[in-house]
């Protein structure tokens, strides 16, 4: 009997998502829309739609070297955008509960 493995892949759902006008983006220098979605502890994942750069947490993501990366990427954040829903909470720490007492 073989044994299977099992990877697991932590991923925190979006609690915001906005698309802001960017006066000039890093990468194409022209004035775009930005589209964000924003995840407890990764912070902001950004794409500029008109080049397709992106950016996590405000760090340049590379680029995969392959014909058509930029307009795959507008692509997804687009299609990222149809089927998300925001939640719009952050998740606090589990609070101590008091215990009741008995009169
Ligand atoms: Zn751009």
């Amino acid at each position: 009997m073989g044994s299977a493995s099992f990877v697991h892949v932590f991923r925190p759902p979006v609690v915001f998502k906005a698309i802001t006008i960017c006066e000039a983006c890093p990468d194409c220098g022209k004035r775009t829309r930005m589209m964000g979605f924003f995840q407890e502890w990764f912070g902001w994942h950004s794409t500029c739609l008109r080049c397709g750069r992106e950016w996590d947490d405000g760090c340049w993501l590379p680029l995969p070297f392959k014909r058509g990366a930029r307009a795959g990427n507008i692509r997804d954040a687009k299609r990222r955008w149809r089927l998300t829903i925001a939640t719009g909470k952050i998740s606090d720490p589990p609070r101590k509960r008091r215990k009741k007492r008995v009169a």
